[in-house]
């Protein structure tokens, strides 16, 4: 039977819980809207399918990936790098495939959908940075292979990792999509800023990143009613490292051994690393390929693109060898959060802390010396 008496030992991809034959699993969100399976003791049988169906471990792959940078010329106004997890997505729906990967839903959280035409994957472009909530979906996954379905799933390695376990015997008519991860934001977090900045207007979207400012900007954008407003609020507690889940500190799968067929990043440092590729800030794509049938299904796209072979990068994305460390203030963050609620965890940790402001005032005065 699981039991998860350490938080930090289950990425809550849902696995554990759709296989169970009982029905005795249920994902329960913590106070960080963290979901975990909870076992109902009187329906468990303790059969040990649930603890064997649990993929949150390293995988050992021998081979190294292939490494290309990649752009879709047409598509990088509306994706994120350089329009590679759309071009997937498009080509598998075109294939026939059944598609799955993270939707900003209209109350803004965020969920994995099940997509069978074009226009379905709309929701799906562009990254969320917040944990999208897997409740049901290996389950789902697991119902269309039965029914003969080829799928298409696209999430983190540790999603991708639970589905591919339950996905057993079908694995070859499976198809890996993860990201590089930093690691995923709490979504009580998100729900509370949505509504600490909406009080009083209508919130009507929402993009972590706006393609529109430019590839290298890191600011979220809340579309209001009656206007947008750009903020760095929320992002700043992302790459602070003071909400991600935390299970993404002890990530096995920040490496180059991965759960999937193919890996999608930005890739950072393009413009030094090939020049004259990707010098407009506009997006690109870094793709890798971990299997065959991952380079098969990447060879051609219905998509124009560009694309080069390059070395896997190295310090520019750290997440491909270890894991997000946690911020020293992640602990207090969380504690003072569940306690006392967001704006009393954003004013003592958040940008406009004092302690931050200090730092910043500090980095200033330094580079002046
Ligand atoms: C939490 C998070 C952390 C990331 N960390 C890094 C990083 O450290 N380095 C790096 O280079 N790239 C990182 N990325 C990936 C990057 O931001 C882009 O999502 C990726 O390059 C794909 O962009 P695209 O233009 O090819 O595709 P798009 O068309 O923008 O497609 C987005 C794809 O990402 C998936 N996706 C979006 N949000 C989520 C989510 N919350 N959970 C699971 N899947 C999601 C969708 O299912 C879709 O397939 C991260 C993404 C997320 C969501």
């Amino acid at each position: 039977m699981i039991r998860i008496n350490d938080r930090s030992k289950c990425c809550g991809c849902s696995a554990c819980a759709d296989s169970c034959p009982h029905g005795a699993i249920r994902m329960q969100a913590d106070g960080m809207g963290f979901k975990y399976p909870v076992v109902d003791e009187d329906k468990c049988v303790d059969c040990g399918i649930c603890e064997k169906i649990c993929a949150f471990h390293p995988v050992q792959k021998e081979e190294t990936p292939k490494c290309e940078a990649i752009r879709f010329p047409d598509l990088l106004s509306a994706s994120q790098s350089g329009g590679l997890g759309f071009a997937i997505m498009r080509k598998a729906i075109l294939e026939g495939y059944v598609v799955y990967g993270a939707a900003i839903a209209d109350d803004l959280s965020v969920r994995h959908i099940r997509v069978t035409d074009e226009d379905g994957l709309a929701p799906l472009r562009l990254s969320k940075y917040v944990q999208s909530d897997m409740t049901g979906i290996p389950a789902k996954v697991l119902e269309d292979l039965e029914a003969g379905s080829k799928v298409l799933f696209t999430g983190t390695p540790c999603q991708c990792a639970g589905v591919a376990s339950i996905a057993g015997k079908y694995r070859n008519r499976l198809l890996l999509a993860d990201i590089i991860c930093h690691g995923v934001p709490s979504p009580a977090v998100w729900k509370s800023y949505l509504e600490e900045k909406s009080k009083g207007r209508k919130l009507t979207g929402a993009l972590f990143r706006d393609p529109a400012l430019g590839w290298h900007d890191h600011r979220e954008t809340l579309i209001f009613e009656d206007g947008k407003e750009v903020s760095d609020e929320y992002t700043f507690l992302f790459y602070r490292h003071l909400m991600l889940r935390p299970s993404c500190h002890i990530c096995p799968f920040a490496s180059l051994s991965r759960p999937s067929d193919i890996t999608m990043a930005d890739f950072w440092g393009v413009e030094k690393d090939i020049p004259g590729f990707s010098d407009d800030n506009l997006g690109c794509s870094l793709l890798l390929t971990h299997t065959e049938a991952g380079a098969a299904f990447c060879r051609e796209f219905p998509d124009e693109c560009v694309r080069t072979t390059a070395p896997i990068p190295t310090d520019k994305q750290p997440n491909l060898y270890a894991p997000s460390k946690p911020g020293k203030h992640a602990e207090s963050f969380e504690n003072v959060y569940i306690r006392r609620g967001y704006s009393a965890a954003a004013r003592r940790f958040g940008r406009q802390s004092l302690p931050v402001r200090m730092e910043r005032f500090i980095k200033k005065v330094k580079r002046h010396i």
